[in-house]
């Protein structure tokens, strides 16, 4: 019996919609001290997932692993950056499961950050594939994609960051596990919460699972990635998608009627790119390490920079502030 708040909520998906939980919930919520202005917490997803990485990538995996045998796959064909939490993640909790990861990954920014993580990939029994360019992995990919048949077994292939339609479930049941622990009184319900935007899926399943929830709370998705659309109105198509699946499967509610207003997609804090540091992400990463908490600077430390300035501004008199750390090392 799965114990997924999802399954809890709508019975009728309980064997049309598999689960497997990796991680232990619900992961820690704590004020922080860093800021000036709005009460600032973090709910600390960086602690989710029992298989040597943690971070918001293990939410999906719940939902995706399953999935892939549901459909006879034996076989994950996906792609990343070269520091892809994403890619990691799948290797390790795949290879758990008994699927295989293939990855054809592009070039980002080298640094010690992506040195470490192109070392954990090597050791998590990934089938790795450089092909350096977003245009290269286009023109290779039907053909990698060919070449790892299992028999007749076709690979899966899920897009970048897992964030697919039930990839996005990860973070409905996260906004679902949200509502719990509010409702059990670990915090007051947040104006807003704050979170990275690499490929929208976990803003995406945020958006809709605070609606099936019924909070108010207003997802800032701060976008760190320039290679990908990622405004809002491609955040909102996602999780509609998402709440067609739920219901494609046997779901039954009330249409969300979620739109693009609904949130709040900011690039003002990307910089020059997609894994390039800024000076306000250094800050605030040396403000979170005095707090306890080991942030990067390719999402982490960009989400908590906005957060720490969502006191000014349009946001002024907002709070409490819910700033949701996704990164997970071991
Ligand atoms: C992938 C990732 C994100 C972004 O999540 P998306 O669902 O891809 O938008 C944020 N933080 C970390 C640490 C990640 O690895």
């Amino acid at each position: 019996m799965s114990d997924a708040l999802l399954h809890k909520r709508f019975p009728e998906l309980t064997d049309s919609l598999p689960y497997v939980r990796l991680g232990t919930s619900p992961t820690p919520i704590r004020r922080l001290d860093v800021g000036t202005g709005a009460p600032l917490w973090c709910k600390d997803d960086g602690r989710y997932g029992d298989g040597g990485w943690g971070g918001n990538k293990v939410r999906k995996l719940e939902w995706l692993l399953p999935e892939t045998h549901r459909r006879g796959a034996r076989t994950i064909f996906t792609v990343g950056g070269t520091g892809t939490n994403w890619g990691l993640a799948t290797a390790l909790y795949g290879r758990e499961q008994g699927i295989e990861t293939v990855l054809a990954l592009v070039d980002q920014p080298m640094d010690d950050h992506v040195r470490v993580q192109l070392r954990r990939l090597e050791n998590s029994g990934a089938t790795v594939h450089f092909t350096h360019t977003k245009r290269r992995t286009l023109l290779t990919a039907p053909w990698l994609y060919l070449r790892h048949m299992r028999g007749r077994k076709r690979p899966y292939y899920l897009p970048v960051g897992g964030s697919s339609p039930i990839g996005a479930l990860g973070y409905v049941e996260g906004a679902l596990e949200l509502a719990e622990q509010i409702a059990a009184g670990a915090m007051p319900e947040p104006s807003h919460i704050v979170t990275a935007v690499g490929s929208g899926g976990t803003a995406a399943g945020l958006a809709l699972g605070l609606r099936l929830a019924g909070l108010s709370t207003r997802v800032v998705g701060v976008v760190v990635n320039d290679a990908l659309p990622l405004d809002a109105p491609h955040i909102v198509r996602l999780a509609g998608r998402a709440e067609r699946l739920l219901r494609s499967r046997g779901a039954r509610f009330e249409p969300t009627g979620l739109r693009p207003d609904d949130l709040t997609i900011t690039t003002d804090w990307l910089g020059p790119g997609y894994g390039h540091p800024t000076p306000a992400a250094h800050e605030a990463q040396t403000l979170a390490a005095q707090d306890g908490l080991q942030l990067e600077t390719v999402y982490t430390a960009k989400a908590l920079a906005a957060a720490l300035h969502l006191d000014t501004a349009d946001f002024f008199g907002a709070g409490p502030v819910l700033f949701l750390n996704t990164y997970g090392p071991r």
